[in-house]
């Protein structure tokens, strides 16, 4: 407990030069003082010096009593030193606060701090009794409402307690950015016991990197064009150069005249909102379960590893947990999390000095600054998958995964952090769909061609609608007598960048996401479309068309009522179409199918089984399906175009010849591209060819007028 003598006494004077030890200097300071109010009048100082002497009283009495100040201030004002061709009273205080502040502490021989503190909250309170002194003064003698003025001066009451003992901090600054007042709060939040000499330029007490956002917000402010208040967030350089983060509102103040004449700032330490705020940004940027930095670190650095001068090469493995799904189903959610951290904590050993970061779910990244190219980060990459190879001990059960991983790197200034990262995620997405469990480098080459197979297919969703395909028509001759009995009708695709695209650029890819059926739909009208056009012009004899059907399309429930309506939609008789279609497609849905293929052949359409050879049909199989024709694949057709032609293809056409006529099935042969394969497969019997030797894919107008030409 402290005793209580050792407590400063109530009445006991504050310490400092008091008595006759002040008269002198207290004399000489009241003549600086006139002579500054009003030059040469410095006979004045008698009043002053009064003044001087109860402002000492005021400042050296215990318990120190600021409000004592008030009557001192007012005094001010009765001196006569603002009257006739004196200055305005409003005039004398400016240079009287710089005045006092400056010497009364030496004259006063003030201790420090507590004296300076108490001389700044004195003068505050003089300044408040001398305005109060001046408003009553110019008062009308008969104010009409009295309560009003009462009203207004606990306003100001008010006000100067806020500045004086509030938690805000208050400033004042000129409009040229010169700093000319701070409250008690204000200076306290530099770590100041006491206000810091001023005027000085507001960007001293601005933290370096702010000020340029400060400046430009007190230029908007004293514009007078702008808002007459902004708001900013900056920091502030302590005396012991700790940062204090604050929210600082300026506001105009205008003179009378309404033009504006000072800024006054309002300064709240925000700090802990600004801590609280990095303390987000920090969990923001970790993983919680694994405390390893998250994707938003992991791109930041990748960024960072691009900066000029921080690395020459950057690799990045992208790595993926195999069927980490159903860990976490058979398993459990918490058995899950266990082995990802399992996870992570050996891929943070296996990837030894290198960044190791948790992109997604079940999803890890390795950065690999500066590596000795690509060999380098594969050797990350393999220890990452030896790390993860041994079985995990989870919940007392031993898990085995592997992982799949995606592996780029790059020159930094030949590439971007955006593009290595693709890269590792598109090498990541071959290696899964490789099965997993192992690590797969990116490939330009490759991923080219999948970009531009990409773009392809997103260019053909609308091929239809823009009126882009058209049909070229092959002539499916007699050989017997060289007529033209049906015509193959085959999709090419006008591409308005590359030019005509055969089928094998994007059959394949239509086949792959359902675009086939509208293409098809599209293909079976316009065939059929034709053929009718070339029955009308032709007559009871005019040639069929041959429509190739995708495996979708036969697998599709509405296909046949489809056929059927464009059938009756063109008019074409069910004869005059044949459709072609390969084992694959009955082979799917072989019910289906079947059910379809009858379907089709009871309506009177031809149904014609395309590319036979090459399959693994039995003879059994081949009786099942209910098609007219067979078409023997063109490969086996090379095989005869030579004057000694290959005796195994030879044998295999003639036995599928022989093998189609025993079913009763019409032979066309694919590929005949010369006279030579045209006379061999007429002596073996086939039926029809079609090839180049009897005309490429033309117009459906080259194939009626050949019809004409060969039915003579
Ligand atoms: P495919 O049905 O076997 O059609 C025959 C292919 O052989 C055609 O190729 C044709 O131009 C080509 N060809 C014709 N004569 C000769 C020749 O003397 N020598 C050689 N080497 N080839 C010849 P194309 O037009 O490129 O069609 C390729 C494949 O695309 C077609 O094979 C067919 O499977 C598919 N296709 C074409 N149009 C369509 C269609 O509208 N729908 C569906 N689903 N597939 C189509
Ligand atoms: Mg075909
Ligand atoms: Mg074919």
């Amino acid at each position: 407990m402290v005793a209580s003598r050792d407590l400063p006494c109530p009445s006991e004077p504050l310490p400092g030069r008091s008595g006759a030890g002040i008269a002198e200097p207290i004399v000489a300071l009241a003549e600086r003082w006139a002579d500054l109010l009003v030059e040469g009048h410095a006979g004045l100082s008698g009043r002053l010096e009064v003044l001087l002497r109860r402002l000492s009283t005021v400042l050296r009495t215990e318990p120190f009593r600021p409000v004592a100040a008030r009557p001192v201030g007012a005094a001010l004002l009765d001196t006569g030193l603002a009257e006739g061709d004196g200055p305005l009273p409003e005039d004398l205080i400016p240079p009287t606060l710089s005045l006092l502040r400056r010497d009364l502490p030496g004259v006063l021989d003030l201790p420090t701090p507590q004296g300076a503190d108490r001389l700044v909250t004195a003068l505050d309170e003089f300044v408040a009794g001398f305005t109060a002194a001046l408003r009553e003064r110019s008062r009308p003698a008969a104010h009409p409402d009295a309560r009003l003025e009462c009203a207004m001066a606990d306003c100001e009451l008010h006000y100067r307690t806020l500045y004086l003992q509030g938690p805000v901090g208050i400033g004042i600054g000129d409009l040229d950015g010169q700093v000319l007042e701070m409250n008690p709060a204000l200076y306290r939040m530099f770590g100041l016991l006491a206000p810091p000499e001023l005027p000085r330029p507001v960007t001293d007490f601005v933290h370096p990197d702010d000020a340029v956002g400060f400046i430009e917000s007190y230029h908007r402010l004293r514009a007078d064009t702008g808002p007459d208040s902004v708001g900013i967030d900056v920091r502030l350089v302590r005396v012991d150069e700790l940062v204090v983060w604050v929210h600082v509102t300026g506001s105009l103040i205008r003179d009378a005249a309404g033009k504006p004449s000072h800024v006054i700032a309002v300064v709240q330490d925000v700090s802990d909102r600004h801590r609280l705020r990095s303390r987000l940004e920090q969990a923001a940027s970790q993983d919680r379960l694994t405390r390893l930095p998250n994707r938003v670190v992991s791109e930041q650095m990748l960024r960072q590893a691009f900066l000029p001068g921080v690395a020459h090469r950057v690799g990045l493995c992208a790595l993926d947990v195999d069927g980490f799904t159903s860990v976490n189903d058979g398993l459990g959610h918490q058995a899950g999390d266990q082995l990802l951290l399992a996870v992570a904590g050996r891929l943070q050993m296996a990837a030894g000095p290198h960044l190791v970061t948790r992109t997604g779910g079940d999803e890890f990244g390795v950065l690999v600054l500066e590596p000795d190219g690509l060999d380098d980060v594969c050797r990350v990459a393999d220890r990452l998958l030896t790390a993860l190879a041994a079985p995990f001990h989870i919940g007392g059960q031993a898990v085995t995964v592997s992982a799949s991983i995606g592996v780029a790197e790059a020159a930094t200034a030949e590439a971007c952090p955006e593009e290595l990262m693709r890269a590792a995620d598109v090498a990541l997405s071959w290696a899964k769909a490789h099965g997993g469990g192992e690590r797969v480098v990116f490939d330009p080459e490759r991923d080219a061609g999948e970009a531009a197979r990409f773009a392809l297919l997103a260019g053909l969703r609308g091929a239809v609608d823009r009126s882009e395909l058209q049909l070229a028509f092959q002539p499916l001759v007699r050989l017997r007598d060289g007529r033209v009995r049906g015509a193959e009708a085959l999709v090419r695709w006008q591409h308005p960048e590359q030019g005509l695209l055969g089928p094998g650029r994007f059959i394949g890819l239509a086949e792959h996401n359902g675009m086939i059926i509208p293409i098809g739909r599209w293909v079976l009208a316009e065939a059929c479309r034709t053929a009718a056009v070339w029955w009308t012009e032709l007559g009871p004899g005019s040639p069929y068309v041959s429509v190739n059907v995708s495996p979708l399309q036969l697998a599709d429930p509405d296909w046949v009522r489809e056929v059927s309506a464009v059938l009756e939609e063109t008019g074409l008789p069910a004869e005059k179409l044949q459709l072609e279609i390969t084992e694959q497609a009955v082979l799917g849905d072989e019910a289906v199918a079947l059910d379809a293929l009858d379907a089709l052949r009871a309506a009177g359409v031809r149904l014609a089984l395309d590319d036979f050879g090459i399959g693994y049909s039995s003879l059994a199989w081949l009786r099942r399906l209910p098609v007219h024709a067979l078409k023997i694949d063109g490969s086996f057709i090379d095989g005869l175009r030579h004057p000694s032609p290959d005796p195994v293809d030879q044998s295999i056409v003639h036995a599928l010849i022989e093998m189609a006529h025993a079913l009763g099935l019409e032979v066309t042969a694919e590929w005949v591209e010369t006279a030579v394969q045209s006379d061999r497969l007429s002596r073996l019997g086939c039926d029809l060819g079609q090839g180049r030797w009897f005309g490429d894919p033309g117009p459906a107008t080259w194939v009626a007028e050949l019809w004409r030409r060969t039915i003579r």
